[in-house]
């Protein structure tokens, strides 16, 4: 449902004043508040939520206005150079107008327009000055938030949310437009960063790092995510012997130094800094960019790293290969979850003998070896007669024996390191809550290029995207 906005409404007066200076403005304006105030304080049904609407009504017109001057004097102080090469405008016409949605309402900006030879484009230089470039008609302000609200919400909500919050209208088709090209505009970034990783990465090995005392921990995991790839054609590809495939793998990863771990003082787990990294495009994809991320967070001067994760194939020989050196640990409910297996084929429904013959197991696996552990299992499948339950065991013993060596759990613990990939699932399940909604179906280009925007978001990159936000906090961002 969208909410009305009544604080809204564009100026109907602001031609009229165009010739006023900001200063007569901001006079009558400040004016205006105090007879506001004055009101405030006699109105009897009106809280402070009243007085902040009102004042922010009010005040949105003189924010507009010193937007669209300020707009105005660059667009006329930019000289007719082509931005994409440098070289001097020709056939320079001025009186070229366009509009578009600011962070405090429509405004209007003349701007010259020059042909350049060398790219042989017609350009408008105050375009690219101000950040319009490219846009259907947003401030650099407003890209930023359809990019934001649309990584963390459906589109039409973000649009019923934006106009509520700000007054900055946004319709939900082109919000998403928006959003999207802000979200290639992100993987594009992306890939210019991992890129500089690379290099940096090259020339560190010549200069031989100097290690600090940290371990880096290395989590990787999937979730699932659907597409609308196909759609409508689902009759004609069974008509042709192919199931359409809607549920497509997102490789998510994420990485922190285990210094960066600590407690809260409520004793909760936390972990100050961390990298994320979640991509629809494949191992390759997840291989460079968890690399590249472990890298910029410290992996190069890692005393060492250690890889944790469930059992899936994929992602130990991803750690073989990309974290050569890193050492790897199964996570640890993952392989209770296979002796509970076991206790099932040996106990059926059984919950209470499962449970009594599970506990002393696992905590066995957890304080002392898997070894122990793995004995014990063979001890039994001995002493069972061939079947369905020897097989089951027999399958399990041979999944724990394969894993052997990465279940030092106790060694594990003894040195403060985790057990368990649980940041990593937590994750999965923060960005299924955003992608899996009920009905909603997502394209390829569309999902990479909001889960990167997310992504920007987490890793506390989002100013590189929008430097504007210098401003707003230095410190995160
Ligand atoms: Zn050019």
């Amino acid at each position: 449902m969208s909410t009305p906005c009544p604080g809204y409404e564009p100026c109907v007066c602001h031609n009229a004043e165009k010739s006023e200076s900001l200063a007569v403005r901001a006079a009558r304006l400040a004016e205006s508040l105090e007879r506001e105030v004055r009101h405030f304080i006699v109105a009897t049904d009106e809280n402070l939520g009243d007085i902040e609407v009102r004042i922010e009504r009010q005040s949105r017109e003189i924010q507009r206005q010193a937007t669209e001057k300020a707009a105005q004097s660059k667009a006329d102080a930019t000289p007719p150079i082509c931005p994409v090469c440098k070289q001097k405008l020709g056939r320079v016409s001025g009186d070229h107008g366009r509009s578009f949605e600011s962070r405090f309402g429509t405004i209007r900006v003349v701007r010259e327009r020059g042909y350049c030879k060398r790219c042989s484009k017609w350009r408008f230089a105050a375009d690219t000055a101000l950040g319009l470039e490219e846009t259907a008609g947003y401030s650099p302000r407003v890209q930023e938030m359809a990019a934001l609200l649309a990584s963390k919400m459906p589109v039409a909500e973000a649009s019923v949310v934006l106009e509520h919050l700000t007054g900055v209208k946004v319709p939900r088709a082109s919000l998403d437009r928006e959003a999207k090209r802000q979200g290639q505009r992100a993987r594009q970034l992306r890939a210019q960063l991992d890129q500089q990783v690379c290099l940096t990465t090259a020339r560190a090995v010549q200069t031989e790092l100097v290690l600090e005392p940290y371990q880096m921990i290395i989590q990787m995991d999937t979730w699932n995510i659907r597409e609308r790839d196909d759609w409508g054609q689902t009759q004609k590809l069974r008509r042709h012997g192919r199931e359409p495939e809607r549920w497509h793998w997102v490789y998510t990863g994420t990485c922190f130094r285990l210094d960066h771990r600590g407690k809260t003082a409520g004793g909760r787990p936390v972990i100050s800094e961390r990298g994320f990294v979640a991509t629809r495009e494949g191992l390759d994809a997840l291989r460079q960019q968890l690399h590249a991320e472990a890298m910029r967070r410290g992996l190069g001067q890692a005393a060492g790293a250690l890889v944790i994760a469930d059992g899936a194939v994929w992602i130990w020989r991803l750690a073989d290969d990309r974290f050569a050196h890193a050492r790897q640990r199964l996570d640890f409910y993952h392989a209770v979850q296979h002796l509970a297996a076991v206790g099932k084929a040996l106990f059926g429904d059984d919950q209470q003998k499962l449970k009594d013959w599970l506990r002393p197991l696992a905590k066995q696996l957890k304080h002392q070896s898997a070894i122990k552990v793995i004995e014990r299992l063979e001890d039994i499948l001995e002493s069972l007669p061939k079947g369905a339950a020897a097989e089951t065991v027999a399958k399990e013993v041979n999944y724990l024996k394969e894993h052997q060596d990465r279940m030092d759990y106790r060694a594990g613990q003894r040195r403060g390191e985790p057990i368990g990939s649980g940041p990593v699932e937590s994750t999965c399940r923060q960005h299924q809550c955003r992608f899996k909604r009920p009905g909603e179906y997502w394209r390829p280009r569309g999902d990479e290029a909001l889960l990167c925007l997310e992504l920007f978001w987490r890793d506390q990159r989002w100013s590189l995207l929008f430097p504007h936000n210098r401003q707003i906090d230095p410190s995160k961002n």
